[in-house]
C-alpha cells in the first residue's frame, strides 16, 4: 500500500527537483533504506515501495553523474510534475548555419521564420497555448539571450521573459550597460510548457530548429544561455550547468557563456553573484564595461 506524502514534504521535494534541474542535474539514484530506521510499524518493505509514496526527502539520494545504482522504477508522481528529470534522448542533429542575412534584411528575415511558424501545431504544446512567444529585441543585436521557453506571463503577452524572472533579465541587461531593446531574446520552445515544466526533449528538438534559424539571422557576436536546458540544446549535449559556466563555448559561430536562469536566481538569490560573473564574461567578449553591479 503506498503512503501519500503530505502537501509540504510534497512541495519541499518538488522545490527541491527544480533546484537540481536548474543545476542541470537530472539523474537520480535511491540509497536502499535500512527497514529497521522506519519509526512507522505499518511502513511497508522498502524494498518494494513506490519512491513517491514512502521516501522522506533526506533518503532520496543526491543527484549524482556516477552513481552506484539507478532506478529504474516508474516514475514517482512528484517527479512527473517535472518531466525534465526523464531518461536522456538523443539531439537532432543541428542544422547548416546558414547564408548571413544583411543588416538591413534582418527583420524581415526573422519575420519569414515566423510566418513559417504559423499557428504551429508541429508538437504537443501548442495544446495548451495561449499566444506562441516568437522572439524579442533588436534583430542585429550584437547579444543574445536564450532562455528555455514561456512562462505564464509570456503566454499572455506573447513576449518573452516579461514576468518576474523578465524583470530580473532586465536588470542584468541594464547592469551589463545596455537596454533591453538592444540585445534580442527567445527561447528553445515557442509555446509555454504546461505547469512550467520543463519541454520534453522532443518538444524541445521540434522547435529548435526555429531557434537556430533565429541565431543564424541574428548573427550575435554573444549567446547567453539562461539555465541548464538553453544550455543543453544549444551545445547539443546534456551537461551539469557547473561543468558549462565560467567557460566560452562557440555555437553557430556565435561565443556562447552558460549561466543561470533568471528564475532560479529568484529562488536563490545568492547564486546572483554567480551569474554576474558569467555575465562579466560575455561584457568582456563584446568589450563593455560595466554601469552597475547586478
Ligand atoms: Fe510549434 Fe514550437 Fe510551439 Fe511546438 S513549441 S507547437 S514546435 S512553435
Amino acid at each position: 500500500m503506498t503512503r501519500p506524502l503530505d502537501p509540504a514534504t510534497r512541495e519541499a521535494l518538488v522545490e527541491r527537483m527544480r533546484f537540481y534541474r536548474d543545476l542541470g542535474l537530472t539523474d537520480f539514484y535511491r540509497r536502499p533504506v535500512d527497514a529497521a530506521l522506519t519509526t512507522d510499524a505499518d511502513a511497508p518493505d522498502p524494498a518494494s515501495e513506490p519512491l513517491a509514496s514512502s521516501h522522506h526527502p533526506a533518503e532520496v539520494g543526491a543527484p549524482g553523474l556516477a552513481s552506484e545504482t539507478w532506478d529504474s522504477s516508474p516514475q514517482p508522481s512528484f517527479l512527473a510534475e517535472e518531466p525534465a528529470i526523464s531518461a536522456r534522448k538523443g539531439f537532432s542533429p543541428p542544422p547548416q548555419i546558414a547564408a548571413a542575412v544583411p543588416a538591413a534584411g534582418r527583420a524581415a528575415a526573422l519575420q519569414l521564420i515566423r510566418d513559417d511558424i504559423g499557428d504551429c501545431t508541429r508538437c504537443a504544446l501548442h495544446q495548451g497555448r495561449n499566444k506562441l512567444v516568437f522572439a524579442d529585441g533588436d534583430p542585429n543585436a550584437r547579444l543574445m539571450f536564450v532562455g528555455e521557453g514561456p512562462g505564464a506571463d509570456e503566454d499572455a503577452q506573447g513576449l518573452p521573459f516579461v514576468g518576474r524572472a523578465g524583470q530580473l533579465l532586465n536588470n542584468m541587461i541594464a547592469a551589463m550597460g545596455l537596454r533591453r531593446e538592444q540585445v534580442f531574446i527567445a527561447n528553445v520552445v515557442k509555446c509555454r510548457p504546461p505547469g512550467n515544466r520543463t519541454p520534453e526533449p522532443e518538444e524541445a528538438n521540434t522547435c529548435l530548429p526555429f531557434l537556430f534559424r533565429q541565431i543564424d539571422v541574428v548573427r550575435p557576436e554573444v549567446l547567453v544561455a539562461l539555465g541548464a536546458t538553453a544550455a543543453t540544446y544549444l551545445l547539443g549535449a546534456r551537461q551539469p550547468l557547473a561543468g558549462l559556466r565560467g567557460r566560452v563555448h562557440s555555437v553557430r559561430g556565435a561565443r556562447l557563456i552558460v549561466t543561470y536562469h533568471p528564475a532560479y536566481l529568484l529562488r536563490d538569490p545568492r547564486q546572483k553573484k554567480e551569474a554576474w560573473a558569467d555575465l562579466q564574461i560575455a561584457m568582456r567578449e563584446l568589450g563593455l564595461e560595466p554601469s552597475s553591479r547586478a
